[in-house]
């Protein structure tokens, strides 16, 4: 079920829980913004989350609310996880699901990173 992006975080959502390591994960990267892993479910050869280490619901809270050098630090992690893993040529899609529209199904930030083949014009 898509969440509502206006709720309150929840610290009981299952990236909190993999944050904390309570959850394991199949993880490419981590630094002090955020962490990297393997989609469960991966729709592409390459479907790889990257996570804000910061208690954000989604892209939203996130734009509106962080400080720029958080903001900062989780979008060079992103771009530091795609050139690790050899996506920058031929090339890579970034997507961040918000809200019902969106179908965003956790309620912490994730930005799904795509790659390793070439991706059409649209991903569900
Ligand atoms: O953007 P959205 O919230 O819909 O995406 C959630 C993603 O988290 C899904 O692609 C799902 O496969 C993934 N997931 C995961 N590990 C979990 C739970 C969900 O990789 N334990």
């Amino acid at each position: 079920m898509p969440i509502d992006p206006t709720l309150p975080y929840d610290r009981e959502n299952v990236f909190a829980k993999i944050l904390r390591g309570e959850i394991p994960c199949n993880k490419v990267y981590e630094d002090e913004w955020a962490l990297a892993f393997h989609d469960i479910a991966p729709q592409a050869p390459v479907h790889i989350l990257v996570v804000p280490k910061g208690e954000w619901v989604s892209w939203d809270d996130f734009s509106a609310r962080a400080e720029p050098e958080e903001i900062a630090g989780f979008i060079r992690a992103v771009g530091h996880v795609a050139r690790e893993q050899g996506l920058v040529d031929p090339g890579y899609r970034l997507l961040a699901n918000v809200g019902r529209h969106g179908g965003q199904e956790v309620p912490h930030l994730h930005v799904h990173l795509f790659g390793g083949a070439p991706l059409g014009r649209m991903i569900a």
